[in-house]
C-alpha cells in the first residue's frame, strides 16, 4: 500500500505598518520588553480599538497578488481563549467575512507548474511573546496587536518541496508588494502545516496532525519530511494517527505533542462590537490595486526580455529583493544592464554569500557600483582591478575613482613602462622565451600573465599582447 501525503498550510505574515493594528503603538520589531504597549494593546478595560487603515490596504494588496476575491463587506470577530501571551483573553480576528476569499499561486516543482489554491486571507492581531527562563515565564507584549494576515490554503500540497516553494514565493511576493518584510529570523512569517496520509487513489483523507509555528524554510522542510515519515511508520505498523497539534524541535528534527486538537467552536467566536464592519467601494479597491508595485515575476520577464539577461542571472537578481532594487538603481545610473547584472551575480553575490556584505545593507551606493562597472566597460580600468576596487569599496567606503587613484589602478597605456616591463619579464624567464621561439607557443599565456601581474592593470591586455608578440617574434 503506497501512502500519499496531503498537506494544507496556514501562513501568518506580519504587516509592515508603522503602528499596531488597533492602537498607535510602534509595530517595529524588538525594543525593551513591554516598552511598546498602551492600554488598548494591553487589554485594559474601557479602552476602544481603532482599526489601522494601512493594515486593511496591505491585506487587500496581499489578496490581489494572490488572485483572491476581495470581499466588498468585511467584519471582525473575537476569538476567545486564555493564554498568558494574550492579555485581553481574546484575539480580534475574522471568522465568517474575511477580507480575501479564494485565490491561487502557481509554483514550479518536479519540473511542472502547479496551481496551489488559497481558501482565504484574513486580518488579525498578533499575540505577545513568552520568554521561559529557568522556572519562571516572562511575558513581553510588544508584539501584541501587530497586524497579521493569515493565509489559509487548500490541501493542494503533496511534498516538502511543494510547501517550501510556495512559502518562498509568497514571501518574495509580499516583500515586493511592500506588505511584509519577510524577515524569518525576526518571526515576521510563520507557517503551520496540516499533514495527513492516505492510500494512493483513496477518496477520503487520513487523520491529520498540525505542526505549529515553523519559522524557517529548513524547519518547514524537515518538519514535513519527519511528519510524513512518522505517520507512515504508524500506519504501516497498524497503529492509529492521533489528531493533535505538534511542536517541531529544531535540535532533534522530531515533532512532539503540544495538545490534542480543539475544535473551532471552543473559541466561541462572536462579532467584535467595537470594530465597525467595512464596505469597500469599487474606487477604493481600484486605487489600492493600482498602487501595487512590480512583482518578482514581472521583473524577471523584463530582465530576460528587455535587458537580455540570462535566465540564471535574472533568477538570482529577483530572488533577493534588496539586490534586485540595487540592480534597478545601478541601471538608472548607468544604462548598461548586462555587465551590471553579471558583476552583481558573480562578484557581489559571492561576497554576500560569504557573509562579507549584508544584502539589506550594501555598504556602497548603486551609483558608485554602476560607475565601477562603467570604468571597466570603457577601458579605464582592467576587469581584474574592478574586483580589487570592489573589495576596497566594501572596506574603505571610498568612491571607485578615489580607490583607482590611490592604488594607481588606472589603465595608463604608458608604452614606455609596458615595453620596459615586458623586457624585464622576458629577461627573467629565458627558458619560456626559448620554448616559445622553438615553436611551443602555449607559453605565451604564461608570459602574458606575468606581464599582466607586473603591470597591475595599468596597461590593457591588448596593448601588452602587442608588445609581447613584437618582442618575441622579431628580436
Ligand atoms: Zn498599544
Amino acid at each position: 500500500m503506497k501512502l500519499y501525503p496531503t498537506i494544507g498550510l496556514e501562513i501568518h505574515a506580519e504587516l509592515m505598518t508603522e503602528s499596531k493594528v488597533f492602537c498607535t503603538c510602534s509595530a517595529k520589531f524588538g525594543g525593551e520588553p513591554n516598552s511598546r504597549c498602551c492600554p488598548v494593546c494591553s487589554g485594559l478595560p474601557g479602552t476602544l480599538p481603532v482599526l489601522n487603515s494601512k493594515a486593511v490596504e496591505y491585506i487587500i494588496k496581499a489578496g490581489y497578488i494572490m488572485n483572491c476575491d476581495i470581499s466588498r463587506f468585511t467584519k471582525w470577530d473575537r476569538k476567545n481563549y486564555f493564554y498568558p501571551d494574550l492579555p485581553k483573553a481574546y484575539q480580534i480576528s475574522q471568522m465568517p467575512r474575511p477580507v480575501c476569499l479564494g485565490g491561487y499561486v502557481d509554483i514550479n516543482t518536479d519540473g511542472e507548474t502547479k496551481r496551489m489554491r488559497i481558501n482565504r486571507i484574513h486580518l488579525e492581531e498578533d499575540a505577545g511573546k513568552l520568554v521561559h527562563e529557568n522556572r519562571i515565564s516572562l511575558a513581553d507584549y510588544n508584539r501584541c496587536g501587530i497586524p497579521l494576515i493569515e493565509i489559509v490554503t487548500e490541501p493542494d500540497f503533496h511534498s516538502a518541496a511543494d510547501v517550501t516553494a510556495f512559502f518562498e514565493k509568497i514571501r518574495l511576493m509580499l516583500q515586493y508588494a511592500g506588505v511584509c518584510d519577510g524577515r524569518l529570523e525576526q518571526g515576521s512569517m510563520r507557517c503551520d502545516v496540516n499533514i495527513s496520509l492516505a492510500p494512493e487513489g483513496s477518496d477520503t483523507l487520513g487523520t491529520r496532525t498540525e505542526v505549529k509555528n515553523l519559522n524557517s524554510l529548513r524547519a518547514i522542510q524537515r518538519a514535513v519530511e519527519y511528519e510524513i515519515y512518522r505517520q507512515t511508520e504508524l500506519i504501516e505498523n497498524g497503529e492509529r494517527v492521533i489528531q493533535e497539534t505538534l511542536h517541531f524541535n529544531d535540535a532533534t528534527g522530531e515533532t512532539s505533542s503540544l495538545r490534542s486538537k480543539e475544535d473551532a467552536h471552543d473559541y466561541r467566536y462572536f462579532p467584535d462590537p467595537d470594530i465597525p464592519p467595512i464596505i469597500f467601494t469599487e474606487e477604493e479597491l481600484a486605487a489600492i490595486k493600482a498602487d501595487i508595485p512590480e512583482m518578482p515575476q514581472q521583473r524577471y520577464e523584463r530582465y530576460t526580455g528587455e535587458y537580455g539577461i540570462s535566465d540564471a542571472d535574472a533568477s538570482v537578481l529577483i530572488n533577493t529583493k534588496s539586490v534586485s532594487d540595487f540592480f534597478e538603481a545601478a541601471v538608472k545610473a548607468y544604462n548598461n544592464p548586462k555587465p551590471i547584472a553579471t558583476f552583481i551575480t558573480v562578484e557581489l553575490m559571492r561576497r554576500i554569500n560569504l557573509g562579507e556584505v549584508d544584502a539589506d545593507n550594501i555598504p556602497f551606493s548603486p551609483e558608485d557600483f554602476a560607475r565601477l562597472v562603467e570604468l571597466a566597460e570603457t577601458g579605464k580600468i582592467s576587469k581584474d582591478n574592478r574586483k580589487t576596487i570592489l573589495r576596497e569599496m566594501i572596506t574603505a567606503g571610498e568612491s571607485p575613482e578615489a580607490i583607482a587613484e590611490r592604488e594607481q589602478l588606472w589603465i595608463k597605456e604608458d608604452s614606455e613602462l609596458t615595453e620596459k616591463t615586458v623586457d624585464e619579464i622576458l629577461a627573467a624567464n629565458p627558458k619560456a622565451v626559448e620554448q616559445y621561439r622553438s615553436g611551443e607557443t602555449k607559453v605565451f599565456g604564461f608570459l602574458m600573465g606575468q606581464c599582466n601581474r607586473a603591470l597591475k592593470g595599468s596597461a590593457s591586455p591588448a596593448a601588452i599582447k602587442q608588445v609581447l608578440e613584437k618582442k618575441l617574434n622579431n628580436i
